[in-house]
C-alpha cells in the first residue's frame, strides 16, 4: 500500500541534487584545487557533505545502520526538509497531533503547507476510532507523532502508533526528542518493518549538545537518499561535526548527566505536590514536568520577577506551565520562590 514514489515531489523525484568535484574524488593526500577554497587556515576547507565520520559514530551508538541515518542542522532543519520533499505547497497536507511541539506549524506554514490537528483526548493519547478520513486521504503526506510528547511530556501508546503505520499511507514521523530520559524503546528499532517510518532525535536535549544543532533521522534508505537530495550541501559545519564526534565518544558524561536530570525530576516532582499552587502534576517521561497551577499567567509572571523563566503553556493547556529540569541549584531556586509565592497566598486568603 505504501509506495515513496507516490508521496515524494515530482519535483524532487527528478532532481539532479548538488555534487561537488569532492563528491567524485576524496582522499586525504590529495591537492584540492577544485572548490575554490583558501589554502592557509585552519577552517578554510569546506566541511564533509556526507559527515562519515560523526554518522558512523551514531549509528555505533544508536545501533542503526549508516545508510539509514540521515544527520541536519538540528531536528527542526529535518522537519523542514520533510516538508520539502514530500509536500507540494498549498496541494499537499500533514497533520499533528496536538497540543505539541510548535515547530511543525511553523515549518508548515513557511513551507505553505496546510497542517491538520489531530486533537489528543483527554489522557494525551490519540483517539485510533474513526480517524479513516485521516489515513485514507491521499493528499496528507505527513503525520507527526511527539513521543514524549513536548509540552505534555507522556509517551504516545505504542499500540497506537503501530495502527497508524500499518494504515497510513504517508509517512509516520516519531519525534523522539526526549525518548533518551525515556525507558521507551526507541521506534529506530523497527525502521526495517516499516518503510513509511521516520524516527527523529537530537542531540540537543539528553546530549546536552543544543548549541551544535544536530538532528538525526532514522528511515528507510529511499528516504534517506530524498533528505539527501533536498538538504544545503554542507549544513553542518566542521566545528558542529567535531565536537558531536568528541561529545559521543564520552558517552560516559551524558549517562551521568542524565541520571541527574532524572533523579532531580524526582525530586522537584515531590517538592511540587507539597505546594497548593499546584494542581496537577502530569507524568512526565522527559526533562521537564508539566504542571497545572491555580493561576498561570500570574505565576508566570512572579517568577520572571526574580528572573526565573519557565515555560507558559496556559494557551495551549489551561492553566498550565512547562518547567524545564535544571541543575539541583537551578531547581532549589524555582522551588524557593514557588514556596514564597505559595506562603504569601496564605496570607492574602
Ligand atoms: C527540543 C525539541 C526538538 C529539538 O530540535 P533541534 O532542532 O534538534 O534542537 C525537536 N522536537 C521536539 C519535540 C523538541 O521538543
Amino acid at each position: 500500500m505504501f509506495n515513496l514514489n507516490e508521496i515524494v515531489r515530482d519535483n524532487i523525484r527528478t532532481l539532479t541534487p548538488y555534487s561537488s568535484a569532492r563528491d567524485e574524488f576524496m582522499d586525504n593526500g590529495a591537492v584540492f584545487l577544485d572548490a575554490n577554497e583558501n589554502p592557509f587556515g585552519t577552517y578554510n576547507r569546506y566541511p564533509d557533505p556526507n559527515q562519515l565520520e560523526l554518522k558512523q559514530l551514531i549509528s555505533e551508538t544508536k545501533a542503526v545502520p549508516t545508510n539509514n541515518v540521515f544527520l541536519g542542522n538540528g531536528s527542526d532543519e529535518i522537519i523542514d526538509l520533510l516538508f520539502k520533499a514530500f509536500c507540494n505547497p498549498r496541494k499537499d497536507k500533514a497533520v499533528q497531533c496536538g497540543p505539541t511541539y510548535g515547530m511543525y506549524a511553523v515549518s508548515a506554514a513557511i513551507n505553505d503547507v496546510e497542517l491538520i490537528n489531530w486533537p489528543l483526548n483527554n489522557s494525551f493519547q490519540l483517539d485510533i476510532e474513526g480517524t479513516s478520513s485521516i489515513l485514507q486521504n491521499p493528499r496528507i503526506k505527513l503525520i507527526f507523532i511527539c513521543s514524549p510528547n513536548n509540552p505534555t511530556g507522556n509517551l504516545i501508546h505504542p499500540a497506537s502508533i503501530d495502527f497508524i503505520l500499518r494504515n497510513f499511507r504517508g509517512l509516520v514521523v516519531i519525534d523522539e526528542a526526549y525518548v533518551d530520559f525515556s525507558l521507551q524503546e526507541s521506534w529506530s528499532k523497527r525502521i526495517e518493518e516499516f518503510p513509511n517510518l521516520v524516527v527523529l532525535q537530537t542531540l540537543s536535549k539528553a546530549w546536552g549538545l543544543a548549541g551544535i544543532r544536530i538532528g538525526m533521522a532514522f528511515s528507510d534508505v529511499a528516504v534517506v537518499q530524498y533528505l539527501n537530495k533536498v538538504k544545503p550541501p554542507y549544513n553542518i559545519s566542521t566545528l558542529n561535526q567535531k565536537a558531536a564526534v568528541q561529545s559521543l565518544k564520552n558517552p560516559r558524561k551524558f549517562e551521568q548527566n542524565v541520571q541527574v536530570i532524572l533523579s532531580e525530576k524526582e525530586r522537584v516532582h515531590q517538592e511540587l505536590t507539597k505546594l497548593k499552587l499546584v494542581e496537577t502534576i502530569y507524568p512526565s517521561a522527559a526533562n521537564f514536568l508539566l504542571v497545572q497551577v491555580s493561576d498561570a499567567c500570574t505565576i508566570y509572571d512572579r517568577l520572571i520577577d526574580q528572573k526565573l523563566v519557565v515555560r507558559n503553556r496556559h494557551q495551549l493547556l489551561l492553566n498550565c506551565l512547562r518547567i524545564t529540569i535544571g541543575s539541583p541549584e537551578e531547581n532549589e531556586l524555582l522551588l524557593k520562590e514557588l514556596k514564597n509565592i505559595d506562603d504569601e497566598k496564605d496570607a492574602i486568603y
